[in-house]
């Protein structure tokens, strides 16, 4: 298990839990907008499980939940890690790209997940230019329908950047989630951790249209952080 870093306190990752966000290293896409770029081909500097457990131990009745994200904690086998963390007593929010759908619902039906959030690059057709790899897009939506009908709490969210959505992308996106439970369009935020040059977040207005056009399929949709 490869930790990069802890985040020791969250109001803002678990939704309704005090929480703290373990940051695995490794990931299979490459997207140019990511912001932990460093952490995607492991970490000289991690942290050592061990200090992880001691801090979680420590923090027992205090935090009440530990988000897993990276990278994409699914690049790994990560059951027996989430098994220590539930035994702990906390709830686990994992965050996925949706690549590996079967290891997605090996933890489920572990019970080793209490909540999923799933990130949607773009349309299906836009995956490789979003995710900046070739990818099985059926698998993104084999763990996108898994989401929907598993039971289990769950988001989508998409990271909106110029120019690498455009408009119609999220008609697509609504049509491909219709119902769904819960969608957040985040804007891209700009930083020197981005691997790509010429990104930029969308104005308001412009997220405020992306999100129209997401409304009529799914019905719940926001916009996250502004
Ligand atoms: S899936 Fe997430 S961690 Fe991996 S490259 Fe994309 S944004 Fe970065």
């Amino acid at each position: 298990m490869r930790i990069a870093g802890l985040q020791k306190t969250t109001l803002l990752d678990y939704p309704g839990k005090v929480a703290c966000t373990v940051f695995l290293a490794g990931c299979n896409f490459r997207c140019p907008f990511c912001q932990n770029a460093e952490i995607l081909d492991g970490c000289p500097d991690g942290i050592a499980e061990e200090e992880l457990f001691s801090f979680l131990g420590r923090r027992r009745g205090i935090l009440d939940g530990v988000c897993v994200t990276g990278g994409e904690p699914l690049c790994g086998e990560i059951a027996p890690f989430l098994q220590k963390i539930k035994a702990l007593g906390y709830a686990v929010k994992l965050d996925t790209n949706g690549a590996f759908p079967e290891r997605l619902k090996a933890l489920a039906a572990k019970g080793l997940l209490d909540f999923i959030a799933m990130d949607i690059k773009s349309s299906p057709a836009r995956y490789p230019a979003l995710a900046g790899v070739k990818c099985d897009t059926a698998k993104i939506k084999e763990s996108a329908a898994f989401l929907m009908e598993s039971g289990i709490p769950y988001e989508f969210r998409t990271t909106c950047v110029k120019p690498l959505h455009r408009p119609e992308d999220f008609v697509y996106i609504g049509q491909w989630l219709a119902g769904a439970k819960a969608y957040f369009l985040q804007n891209f935020r700009q930083s020197d951790a981005v691997p790509a040059k010429g990104l930029s977040p969308f104005s308001h207005h412009e997220m405020q249209a992306l999100l129209q056009l997401v409304l009529p399929y799914i019905s719940n949709a926001q916009i996250r952080g502004e």
